[in-house]
């Protein structure tokens, strides 16, 4: 079977989606491996380390789109679209829910598109979650941006000069990304205080040396794959109030709060922010999905009252090599999954409940029933 590995279209876009040791690994189990010239090259990795791991350097872009497999970080362009094999099964992440044109186009085109994004949150298919090891690296980078740019240290420093108290840090979401953000404050000696509306949240954050903040909003719950569950409007004014009292003494306040399939809460109103000390810094990583902040703006740092607040999206992106190496690694588990190891060849295992998850499109239909609801 032969698998074509495509450069990302998005400009933004510094990650590789995979590396030359993946490749060894998928040429060792019969794929044919052919990547685009220059793959690497956003992390410094050269055609010839592939050439090396036994893939080969595609000298015709168009016709190498016509494989029996593509792989990719992010969506396809619409000629790239044109190019795809009928029955071809192209493997990225397709974020469905805003590039609905995107998924029209590969339901016509006859590809049965795997989005990662949709990858369910099983045990077992833990190694191919693509979305936990980016939101991991984002919830570092957060932290580390975030200090950079205050003009306070993190950690506590007693000298014979004076005593320079820790910086507080309110982290406001713990799941993947809120969590790594909290062990890494912890790690810089940040005071760190954080939220969630799931109540398992609460055991999580404490583990991590951070104290949670309890509110009481009745009933929350979340969905059989672990997410959260949407907050009703009287929910969400509650948590705003608790939330208003919390960043009023903190120094950096970092969201995350997302809900899968739909907008990001909106938490940080601007009422919020003009609590909080001129200084303070605010950074959004919901922002891509809405944003749980109000003033925050995508792709911007603005700063409002004094209050910087960053709406960068992607930070994962700003810690390439590592991204790169995660991701890699996922992609990689997840073909091997599905691979027949004596036919060489990948099988699209439609009663797989990772399959399942994953497939958006296939025989020209969008079969992903969550991504079809949207999309009508
Ligand atoms: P996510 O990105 O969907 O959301 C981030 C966090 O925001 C979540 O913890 C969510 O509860 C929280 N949130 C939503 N609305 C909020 C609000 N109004 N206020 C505050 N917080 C709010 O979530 P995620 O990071 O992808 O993780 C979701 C869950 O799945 C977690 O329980 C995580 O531990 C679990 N998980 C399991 C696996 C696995 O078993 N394979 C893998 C990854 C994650």
């Amino acid at each position: 079977m032969n698998l074509f590995v495509a450069r990302e279209s998005d400009p933004q876009e510094t990650r590789v989606a995979l590396l030359a040791t993946d490749a060894a690994k998928l040429v060792a189990l019969g794929a044919e491996v052919q990547i685009e010239a220059g793959l690497g090259q956003s992390i410094e990795v050269p055609d010839d380390a592939y050439e090396k791991a036994g893939a080969k350097v595609s000298a015709d872009r168009a016709a190498s789109l016509a494989a029996e497999m593509v792989l990719r970080i992010g969506v396809p362009s619409e000629e790239d679209i044109a190019s795809l094999s009928p029955q071809a099964v192209h493997v990225s992440l397709l974020d469905p829910f805003n590039h609905t044109d995107v998924v029209r186009g590969l339901a016509q085109a006859k590809v049965s598109a795997i989005s990662l994004d949709l990858m369910p949150r099983t045990t077992i298919a833990q190694k191919m979650d693509v979305l936990s090891s980016q939101a991991n690296l984002a919830g570092y980078v957060a932290v580390v941006l975030a200090a950079e740019r205050h003009k306070k240290i993190l950690p506590m420093m007693m000298t014979p000069a004076g005593t320079i108290p820790p910086a507080r840090i309110f982290v406001i979401g713990a799941g993947v990304a809120g969590l790594q953000a909290i062990a890494t404050a912890k790690r810089l000696g940040a005071r760190v205080d954080a939220f969630d509306v799931r109540p398992d949240a609460q055991e999580q954050i404490r583990s991590l040396g951070a104290r949670p903040l309890i509110v009481d909003l009745g009933e929350t719950g979340q969905t059989k794959e672990g997410y959260a569950k949407k907050l009703t409007d009287e929910q969400l004014a509650r948590q705003r109030e608790a939330m208003a009292r919390q960043c009023a003494q903190s120094d950096i306040v970092i969201t995350t709060a997302r809900v899968f399939g739909k907008k990001a809460p909106l938490i940080l109103t601007n009422a919020i922010l003009d609590g909080m000390s001129p200084g303070s810094i605010v950074v959004d990583l919901a922002v891509e999905t809405g944003g749980n902040v109000e003033a925050s703006k995508l792709g911007k740092e603005v700063r409002r009252k004094g209050v910087l607040i960053v709406g960068l999206p992607e930070l994962q992106r700003r810690v390439p090599v590592p991204a790169s190496q995660m991701f890699s690694s996922n992609l990689f588990n997840f073909v091997e999954h599905f691979w027949d190891k004596e036919g060489k060849h990948f099988v699209l295992d439609r009663d797989d409940p990772i399959m399942q998850g994953c497939l958006v499109t296939h025989a020209g239909e969008i079969v992903h029933p969550v991504v079809k609801e949207a999309l009508a």
